[in-house]
């Protein structure tokens, strides 16, 4: 499929109209890509999510990018995966929520390109196998019904999540 590409890169660093952030509910900044984000972005970013008031999981947000190469930051809220029996089947639609949820936002404000680190796979633990077929599917299925979407880069940090999304890709 053409117009997702996988990339090993630095989510901060990709030339984008908007890159999702993985974010937690407070909006706030946090560790691992969103302490990232908002290093690169700058104070700016801080204060405009201050003035959201969080976000809820699986739902997303939108602000500037601020110093960011890219124009927009969509914050979405994946799940914590507890790895409890019977919590599976929510905390994978809320994931799926997380990426269309992030699209439908993005595409509303004019984003044709966009980025997505890969969601709830490292402080929140959801099983990255796991976690790329549902982030495939979603984007697969975005694009189907949005032809004027021309790109989703999926931003891999490491060998092991850039493995798991290039066989989700298969
Ligand atoms: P979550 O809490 O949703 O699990 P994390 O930021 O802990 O979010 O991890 C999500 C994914 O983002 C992980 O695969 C992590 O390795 C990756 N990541 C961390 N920093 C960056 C970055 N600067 N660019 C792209 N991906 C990143």
């Amino acid at each position: 499929m053409g117009k997702i590409s996988l990339i090993k890169e630095d989510i901060t660093k990709v030339h984008a109209d908007a890159i999702v952030n993985a974010a937690n509910s407070t909006l706030l900044g946090g560790g691992g890509v969103d302490g990232a984000i908002h290093r690169a972005a700058g104070p700016g970013l801080l204060r405009e999510c201050k003035r959201i008031g969080g976000c809820p999981t699986s739902e997303a947000r939108i602000t500037g990018g601020y110093n960011l190469p890219a124009k927009f930051v969509i914050h979405t809220v994946g799940p914590a995966w507890r790895g409890r029996a019977g919590d599976e089947d929510r905390e994978d639609a809320l994931l799926a929520g997380c990426y269309r949820n992030s699209l439908a936002l993005a595409y509303e404000n004019g984003v044709r390109t966009i980025a997505f680190p890969s969601i709830s796979t490292g402080a929140y633990r959801f099983p990255v196998e796991r976690a790329s077929k549902i982030a495939v599917k979603e984007i697969r299925e975005f694009l189907e019904a949005h032809p004027k979407m021309e790109k989703v880069i999926i931003v891999c940090f490491g060998d092991e999540v850039f493995r798991a999304y290039e066989e989700a890709l298969k």
